[in-house]
């Protein structure tokens, strides 16, 4: 068998806009930087940039915390990494649920053996502190986890405070940030999170396959000692049946420590051009400066939050947990959601998102994220979806969206 390579062209795919809940469209300068030519693991060029991307995060996250770098992956990568190397089998975990990815959180403890505990809210909602205050009291936990933005609902769960209420019970505290790290403020440190992880995908503005962590240096002592091998002798050591108690390689913690300490003990091979690409994703979030960043996503959110509405159509979840960098829209009885996001990326070249499990075909998931949370991108947006509905045959009232969003841009 013989195939001609050229009956698949050289990659030239739309210039689409992407304003769902993620991936959004990279920064051009993460892009460029991910072209910049390789260099082997341990060059010492390369070592180099590994310490500047621990530099650079730990702002990012809001932390001192030496542990910070990055799990080649997607953010679920950094999840799993964190859960499988913090949880024992046997553990008690509270999960603190508001949406599809506390259940992923579940799912990831579930293969764990982790004894899950769970204190939910309906989906639009968030969990109020003091049902958690009592949901660990009640349980007693190793380990708290939760997610900070759950797209799947565009809600923010609060976390200032669980941190001290976690410490006072012994618990170490895990939070899923994915979706907003570089858009909303992470106080690692002043909430007290043990673990944060992430993804660039989303209000960091890179693609997707890099998924910055940061450990406090209390959990990593924990995963530290689950690894309880002398240096060099892990083969032998798990040959007889003593060896690394975390049950993973790619995803071991302490493995991947080490790997980033100035002991360089071999794992994987650093993902280069993803940690290019990471590293310019920080150096442009530094550079515009956090607070103008958050601003920057407030306003966005703002916007499209208001466009919509002076559509007529209503905003999904409770008001005072939204995030600011996606926004849930009902879509009006009578209109096909599908054939919506069709017409959109079919004329104007904007994708727009569909949702999950109980919201799905119920909602729009619009996002305004990294370098799409810009004024320009959330009207376009907007007009986009006006016209597209007013060709579906709904009646909105037309021109009233652009306006009302320039002045929450405005007023944010
Ligand atoms: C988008 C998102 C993820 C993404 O995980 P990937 O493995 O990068 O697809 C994880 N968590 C949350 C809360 C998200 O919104």
């Amino acid at each position: 068998m013989t195939l001609d390579p050229t009956l698949f062209g050289e990659i030239d795919p739309p210039q689409r806009l992407l304003m769902g809940p993620g991936p959004v469209n990279a920064h051009p300068r993460v892009l460029r930087a991910m072209a910049a030519d390789l260099l082997g693991q341990f060059d010492p060029e390369m070592t180099g940039f590994m310490n500047q991307v621990m530099a650079l995060y730990r702002p990012v996250f809001g932390t001192e915390n030496q542990w910070t770098m990055l799990i080649d992956g997607t953010a679920r990568a950094a999840i799993e990494a964190s859960l499988v190397s913090l949880v024992e089998p046997g553990d008690t975990v509270l999960v603190v649920n508001f949406g599809r990815f506390g259940l992923l959180l579940t799912e990831i403890l579930t293969r764990l053996g982790a004894r899950i505990e769970t204190v939910s809210a309906p989906w639009g909602e968030v969990v109020p502190m003091d049902a958690i205050a009592d949901a660990i009291e009640h349980h007693g936990p190793k380990v708290v986890t939760t997610v900070h933005g759950d797209t799947s609902t565009t809600m923010a769960q609060p976390l200032d405070g669980l941190g001290a209420l976690c410490k006072a019970a012994g618990a170490y505290l895990y939070v899923d940030a994915c979706a907003t790290l570089g858009g909303m403020e992470i106080a690692a440190d002043r909430w007290g999170v043990d673990v944060v992880t992430a993804g660039l995908q989303k209000c960091l503005g890179g693609p997707s396959g890099s998924a910055p962590i940061t450990i406090s240096d209390r959990a990593a002592e924990r995963i530290f000692a689950r690894r309880h091998v002398e240096q060099g002798i892990r083969r032998a050591d798990i040959a007889d049946g003593t060896g690394p108690r975390i049950p993973s390689n790619y995803f071991d913690l302490a493995m991947i420590m080490d790997y980033w300490s100035e002991k360089r003990l071999n794992h994987h091979t650093e993902a280069t051009s993803m940690l290019y690409a990471a590293r310019e994703c920080a150096r442009v979030a530094l550079g515009e400066g956090l607070e103008q960043r958050f601003a920057r996503h407030r306003k966005a959110g703002a916007a499209m939050t208001a466009g919509v509405r002076a559509m007529g159509l209503t905003v999904y979840g409770d008001d005072a947990h939204r995030m600011t960098n996606v926004t849930g829209v009902h879509i009006p009885d009578g209109v096909d959601g599908e054939a919506i996001r069709t017409a959109m990326r079919a004329h104007f070249e904007i994708e727009i998102g569909t949702a999950f499990g109980p919201l799905q075909g119920r909602i729009w998931r619009l996002g305004a994220m990294g370098y799409n949370a810009m004024k320009h991108k959330v009207l376009l947006t907007l007009v986009a979806l006006e016209a597209c509905l007013t060709a579906a045959g709904h009646k909105v009232p037309l021109g009233a969206a652009v306006p009302a969003a320039i002045a929450a841009w405005e007023a944010a």
